[in-house]
């Protein structure tokens, strides 16, 4: 289950950039070619956040698809099963998106004034 090892780099980077705030949220983009499951994750991150202050934090999951550009330079992106030919003019295409593995966002529980 590589969403464990996924989820402790994961609570690394969030708590770092979180200090000594509370997390209430991560959002995410997750390419396909990760092969993550969200459900997976979220049962993962659950795991490795209990008894820290990441330990409430929601994880937002969006989805990336796999894009290709071929060498005629036209682009696509890969539904269902991942084939490597350019779907207009059949060549071979180069991957160029769907390995993200990127925090867009953290939300931080806002520290009181008084
Ligand atoms: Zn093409």
């Amino acid at each position: 289950m590589h969403e464990v090892a996924l989820s402790t780099q994961l609570a690394g980077v969030v708590s770092r950039a979180a200090g000594d705030r509370r997390v209430l949220s991560v959002h995410l983009q997750i390419g396909q070619l990760r092969q993550v499951v969200p459900d997976t994750l979220r049962y993962a991150w659950s795991m490795v956040t209990r008894g820290t202050l990441l330990a409430e934090a929601s994880l937002s999951i969006d989805s990336l698809p796999v894009r290709l550009t071929c060498p005629a330079g036209h682009c696509s992106e890969v539904d269902g099963e991942l084939d490597l030919h350019c779907p207009r003019c059949g060549e071979i295409a180069a991957i160029v998106g769907g390995e993200e593995f990127t925090v867009v966002d953290i939300e931080v529980e806002s520290l009181s004034v008084d």
